[in-house]
């Protein structure tokens, strides 16, 4: 499996190819700022001590606090930390917001663990961190496998540990814990009205076959919006399978399956395939919605959409990205289609720090506004530089940071 962060490194000097930058720029910009290892002492519910291995990476700060997710999942490690830091300092800065990039993590398989010991877990993270994060300096949120519920848990830490009650330390919390009206649905909303800014101009036809894999916040919500517009989804999975349709799946019953079942397995009404099938459906739109390093050298060359959409951090290896370019498929990169998320817990920091409440209308006014700005601005840019969409948004980013960086 490719290195996450190689392959970050490798983006940027290829982004470098078409728009020249300082030297010292990407040298600076290839490392981490800083980059920390904890352990976290879990008592088991079986009365046995177990240690987790937890991160966060502070990548860059130079546009504001270094900002992004916390992810749990049992394959996280540090390059994979380093890398999402990195495209969190650029995508703050597609999306032009205050705020740097960072990350987190924990190796963990979080369905092992009780709520007990995920409350103890989460909250141990913020034990060995409380000194590093705050509202002016670093602002944790959610990311796969971790939610609301788990950020409350970690506020409530902080809060007791600093004695800052603000809530402007972690973002994606439950609206009745200073949540922000629409973060829920924010990365998938804000990849939506991306997507309705370029979709003429990336040929797309008004009624667009969509599949999407990954069944969480960014995919089953993106699944859902997609269709409430009239499209039709084809196909979706999670990370034990998959279902395809041409005719359309009924997102609804799908889901509604999947909870009562616990996965997507046994639906009547499409054709179970892998996931790696599903990358094959013919389709105008692949929104990739679970993990990086899915589109790979291996298999681009299957890829039957006409545009991939990656909701998902890092899904398309350098490698396949060649690919795809030479197949005419389109990538709307991450660090712009999923700005979304990162968009809204901004304006979650920002009304916490100030006090207010904004409704989900005013949310989503202010988030379509910067969503279509930069859309249409980083489509120019790769008009203007003939060259794709990723290389672009790169460029946009780079020079927004090398500006604050003084260079
Ligand atoms: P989530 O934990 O809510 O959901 C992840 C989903 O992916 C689950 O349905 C899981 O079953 C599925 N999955 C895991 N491995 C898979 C595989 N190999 N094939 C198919 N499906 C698989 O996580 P999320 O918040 O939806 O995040 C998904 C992606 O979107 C990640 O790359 C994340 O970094 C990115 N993202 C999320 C947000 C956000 O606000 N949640 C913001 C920006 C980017």
């Amino acid at each position: 499996m490719s290195n996450p962060f190689e392959n970050a490194l490798s983006q940027l000097r290829r982004a470098k190819a078409v728009q020249d930058f300082p030297e010292d720029f990407l040298t600076r910009f290839s490392t981490p700022d800083r980059e920390i290892h904890i352990s976290i002492p879990v008592r088991m519910d079986d009365g046995s001590l177990k240690i987790f291995e937890g991160y966060r990476v502070q990548h860059n700060n130079a546009r504001g606090p270094y900002k992004g997710g916390i992810r749990y999942h049992q394959d996280t490690d540090i390059a994979e930390v380093k890398a999402l830091a990195l495209w969190m300092a650029l995508k703050c800065a597609v999306a032009n917001i205050p705020m740097g990039g960072g990350k987190g993590g924990v190796t963990v398989n979080p369905k092992n663990l009780s709520d007990r010991e995920l409350e103890a877990l989460s909250r141990g993270w913020i034990q060995k961190l409380v000194d590093v994060i705050g509202p002016k300096k670093d602002v944790p949120a959610p990311d796969v496998n971790t939610n609301p519920k788990i950020m409350a848990w970690m506020v409530d830490e902080y809060g007791k540990m600093t004695g800052d009650t603000s809530g402007a330390v972690i973002t994606g919390k439950p609206i009745d814990h200073g949540g922000s009206e629409g973060r829920g649905t924010a990365t998938a909303q804000g990849g939506f009205y991306v997507f309705e800014a370029l979709q003429e101009k990336l040929g797309l036809p008004e009624v667009c076959r969509v599949s999407v894999q990954g069944c969480g916040n960014a995919g089953q919500i993106a699944a859902r919006l997609w269709e409430q517009a009239g499209h039709k989804i084809v196909a979706i999975s999670d990370s034990r399978g998959a279902l395809a349709n041409q005719e359309g799946l009924d997102r609804e019953a799908v889901i509604a399956h999947k909870e009562a079942t616990g996965s997507l397995s046994g639906f009547a009404g499409a054709k179970e395939i892998t996931n790696e099938e599903l990358l094959a459906v013919p389709c105008d739109v692949l929104i990739p919605a679970a993990l990086e390093n899915q589109i790979r050298g291996d298999n681009a060359d299957r890829v039957g959409a006409k545009v991939v959409f990656e909701l998902a951090n890092g899904p398309t290896t350098p490698e396949a990205d060649d690919i795809l370019f030479a197949k005419g498929i389109l990538v709307v990169p991450d660090i712009l289609a999923n700005s979304g998320g990162v968009t809204v817990s901004t304006f979650e920091w920002e009304q916490n720090l100030k006090n207010e409440h904004w409704t989900e209308e005013e949310v989503f006014i202010k988030l379509k506004e910067i969503m279509e700005r930069e859309a249409l601005g980083i489509y120019e840019k790769s008009q203007a530089l003939h060259t794709d969409l990723r290389r672009a948004a790169f460029s946009i980013a780079i020079e927004r940071i090398a500006k604050a960086m003084g260079m």
